[in-house]
């Protein structure tokens, strides 16, 4: 089995985005509206020989919105067992938004499991979003890489280190 490496994080995020960018695919499905990816979606990526399988995962929720109890449960399952089956974990963030309580539970419940985990600063558009935000995640205590999924800031270097986690 190839190495596993998981997307987690609160929905609208842009866990999607970052899978289909690092896999260079339209794949996982990506919109505006939080929680869209339902299902825990799985390719293959590669990098300078490097294969590695790569989760996107349908966002961990615990407390409840616009979504129903119901939907949320299974959302947080889908999450759970991805961390179960996975050799490490990036957790994804939004810098723009800064960091949220929800983003302090999903990263408590992930630092339980021991594995290695990078916390992926997304949405750092301009070098004005980098400066302001990433200070107040470095409280996390993971290493912390910020990229821009959208404007492809950064995604050679996220390339580079998830080939270095598998
Ligand atoms: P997910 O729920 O975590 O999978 O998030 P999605 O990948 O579906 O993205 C949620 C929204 O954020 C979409 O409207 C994306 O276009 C947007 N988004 C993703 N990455 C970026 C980024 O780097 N910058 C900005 N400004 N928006 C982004
Ligand atoms: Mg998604």
């Amino acid at each position: 089995m190839l190495p596993t490496i998981a997307l987690v994080g609160r929905p609208n995020v842009g866990k999607s985005t970052i899978f289909n960018r690092l896999l260079r695919k339209k794949r996982a499905l990506t919109h505006d509206m939080p929680g869209i990816t339902r299902d825990r979606i799985y390719d293959e990526g590669h990098y300078e020989g490097v294969r590695y399988a790569l989760v996107d995962t349908g966002g961990l929720v615990m407390e409840s919105d616009n979504e129903s109890e119901e939907f949320q449960g299974d959302i947080f399952d889908q999450a759970r067992e991805a961390i179960e089956e996975s050799h490490a974990l990036i957790l994804v963030v939004d810098g723009r938004l800064g960091l949220t309580p929800l983003d302090e539970q999903v990263a408590s419940f992930i630092r339980q499991s021991n594995k290695p985990i990078l916390l992926l600063v997304n949405k750092v558009d301009g070098s004005e979003i980098e400066d302001q935000c990433l200070s107040e995640f470095h409280c996390l205590g993971f290493e912390i890489m910020p990229v821009s999924a959208e404007h492809g800031y950064n995604l050679e270097a996220l390339r580079a280190k998830v080939a270095q986690l598998a």
